[in-house]
């Protein structure tokens, strides 16, 4: 495997300056609307096209804005290449079919965001590729499903809602141990608190429309590794003639957003932080559980203070009673807030909350939810950059209220 590259300047200093590319000593990163480029000569043009120049052909293969996004995702990750894409949900549909074909199997944690779980499942079987989906915190229960057409080791962690931790090196370990990849979706720990390329994992992929814009304005995606020959021989020839380029645009956004995720991402954990430990004085009622990664009551807590720097920005709370109950406190609860926003989104500046069940995992089996721990009583909250003092007085207010 190619190794990574090595950066002079720590990531504060790469998430403002890398992959930066100047036309007129411009200070802010140029916008390159262009759908196409023009060449000097048709001999110029041939040579792009057969590889010999590797100038721009085409903003479906390449832009310059575009990639100064990849290069600047790349250095803050530490990864050798990154491939953007339209959205997350097209960054995890290119990984998965541009590396799987028919008569493939994979094993994937079965706390797996919901549209990830429709193209893990549904649609890569309308393609003969085949997935076992288990308990991803079950170490043992990734080797026992390993068939000899395991191609690819797919995980969520922190999972989307369920706030589940797995060791990314103990399973990248297992894939590897049985010739497979790891891919790990790191939505919710983002670049700035979690490495999953240095603890194993061969891919990493990205919803940009999170954290990275994370306020609200653009979707994007990004695919991220190491080994030249995956890029070159699967992903590339996928995104290039499927389609689902990051629009120029809305990578201009997300270069600058880049500048500030760092800052942004450990306020969130500091006001989540808070947050979670406000919340568990309403432990018992109207509350059951109240879950974050790091604190002392999270089954994983100890892997979540090995693999993350901060407990990050998603805290789950579940209220009591049977499932009728627990949904209808759900709602009031949702319906009493009146600073935070009832909305699907998450990683944004502005708060949020989400009842999973009834929208971002509402297409899944009840039994299949339950196993994910999306519960009648489960909201999800987003925690933002308000004042902690304001979002907590905005939660307990709706929770008194319940
Ligand atoms: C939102 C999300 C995605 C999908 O990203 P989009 O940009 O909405 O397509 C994938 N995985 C996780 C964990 C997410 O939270």
């Amino acid at each position: 495997m190619t190794k990574p590259p090595k950066h002079p300047y720590g990531p504060r200093t790469r998430a403002v300056r890398g992959g930066m590319n100047r036309a007129f000593q411009e200070t802010s990163e140029g916008l390159f609307l262009t759908s196409g480029y023009a060449y000097d000569s048709p001999e110029q043009a041939a040579a792009r096209f057969s590889g010999e120049d590797d100038g721009y052909i085409y903003s479906r293969f390449s832009n310059p804005t575009v990639q100064m996004f990849e290069e600047r995702l790349a250095a803050m990750e530490g990864a050798t290449w990154c491939a953007s894409a339209a959205t997350g949900m097209a960054a995890v549909t290119a990984a998965l079919l541009g590396q799987l074909s028919a008569g493939d199997h994979m094993v994937a944690s079965r706390a797996l965001f919901g549209s990830c779980r429709y193209v893990a499942d549904d649609l890569c079987s309308r393609f003969g590729i085949e997935a076992d989906f288990i308990d991803g915190t079950d170490l043992s229960a990734w080797g026992e499903a390993v068939r000899p057409n395991t191609k690819l080791f797919f995980l969520e962690t922190p999972s989307n809602p369920g706030l589940e931790v797995l060791d990314v090196q103990a399973i990248a370990d297992i894939a590897h141990l049985h010739g497979a990849r790891l891919l790990v979706d790191n939505v919710f720990a983002t670049p700035v608190l979690q490495h999953p390329l240095e603890m194993g994992a061969d891919l990493v992929v990205y919803s940009a429309t999170k954290h990275m814009d994370g306020q609200g304005r653009v979707l994007g995606g990004a695919i991220l590794g190491n080994d030249e020959a995956i890029l070159a021989d699967q992903l590339r020839p996928f995104l290039r003639n499927t389609g689902p380029a990051l629009s120029p645009f809305n990578a201009w956004v997300l270069v600058k957003s880049l500048e500030t995720l760092d800052l942004r991402v450990r306020a969130m954990c500091d006001n989540a932080s808070r947050i979670a430990d406000g919340l568990a004085a309403h432990l018992g009622k109207p509350l059951r559980a109240v879950t974050y990664p790091f604190r002392d009551d999270h089954p994983q807590a100890e892997i979540a203070r090995r693999q993350m720097e901060a407990g990050g920005s998603v805290v789950t709370i579940e209220f009591a009673g049977d499932s009728e109950q627990a949904q209808a406190q759900a709602f009031r609860f949702l319906n009493a807030l009146e600073l935070i926003d009832v909305s699907n989104n998450l990683g944004d500046a502005k708060s949020l909350a989400t009842h999973p069940r009834t929208t971002t995992h509402s297409r899944l089996s009840e039994e299949a939810r339950l196993l994910q721990g999306v519960t009648p009583g489960l909201v999800r909250l987003s925690i933002g950059l308000e004042d902690a003092a304001d979002l907590l007085g905005d939660l307990d207010a709706a929770l008194q209220s319940c």
